[in-house]
């Protein structure tokens, strides 16, 4: 399976994407993930990209698609993978569409997780993660055991530098003017399939199963 998950920050892409990562065993791409590895070796393209990410706004369009331009031609993505934050604009959305068509493995599906505006800044603004394993927790919706501790490694939580309350507008916005555009693009190729986001992430995980599901049983006919 090749999947694709759109929606704005906060909406709930990388919980969903690892847990559909792990069930059906590929790979998770996300392209926040990897900048922030990139940001962390402190090299600089690290330093560069750092600062577009520090300010709300994508990191140039030519970094991304040389990135997983190398990931997707890469024998871990053969038997499928998960596109999480990229592509973020029209111009990532059809060199993806031109690098796929090369390699003979289109899309088959793009998830577009759908949620009101006013849920996501609470979501953003309270989200931490344990630098160590990578866990993803929620101060008040999904909060560790014991206070800013990882349950899984006992790591110390931290925030994404990103993910403070002032630049929640500008990734919003950013978001609006510049990614949300491709609902649209993946709709005209009929490839969209739209999720309430707002509940549960257990729920919404099995609604998207749900969605693969039809798909599947629709390709086997
Ligand atoms: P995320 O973890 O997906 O919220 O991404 C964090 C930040 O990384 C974004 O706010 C952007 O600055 C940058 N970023 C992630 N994906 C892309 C992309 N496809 N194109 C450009 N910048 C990106």
């Amino acid at each position: 399976m090749r999947i694709l998950f759109l929606g704005p920050p906060g909406s709930g892409k990388g919980t969903q994407c690892k847990k559909l990562a792990d069930k059906l065993k590929i790979v998770h791409l996300s392209s926040g993930d990897l900048l922030r590895a990139v940001v962390a070796a402190g090299t600089p393209a690290g330093l560069a990209a750092k600062q577009f990410m520090d300010a709300g706004n994508l990191v140039p369009d030519d970094v991304l698609i040389a990135m997983f331009g190398e990931k997707l031609s890469s024998p871990e993505s053969a038997p499928g993978f998960i596109l999480d934050g990229f592509p973020r604009n029209l111009k990532q959305a059809e060199s993806l569409d031109a690098l796929l068509a090369e390699l003979k493995t289109p899309l088959d599906v793009v998830f577009n997780l759908q949620i009101a505006d006013d849920l996501l800044s609470e979501r953003i603004t309270g989200r931490r993660s344990c630098p160590k394993c990578g866990a993803v927790y929620h101060v008040n919706f999904h909060p560790p055991k014991q206070d800013n501790i990882c349950d899984a490694c006992g790591g110390t939580l931290t925030q994404r530098s990103d993910d403070k309350a002032e630049l929640v507008k500008a990734r919003l916005d950013t978001y609006r003017k510049q990614t949300a555009p491709l609902i649209e693009y993946y709709d005209g190729q009929r490839k969209l399939q739209t999720i309430a986001a707002n509940g549960e992430p257990d729920d919404i995980f099995e609604k998207i199963l749900a969605e693969l599901k039809v798909l599947e049983n629709s390709h086997s006919k």
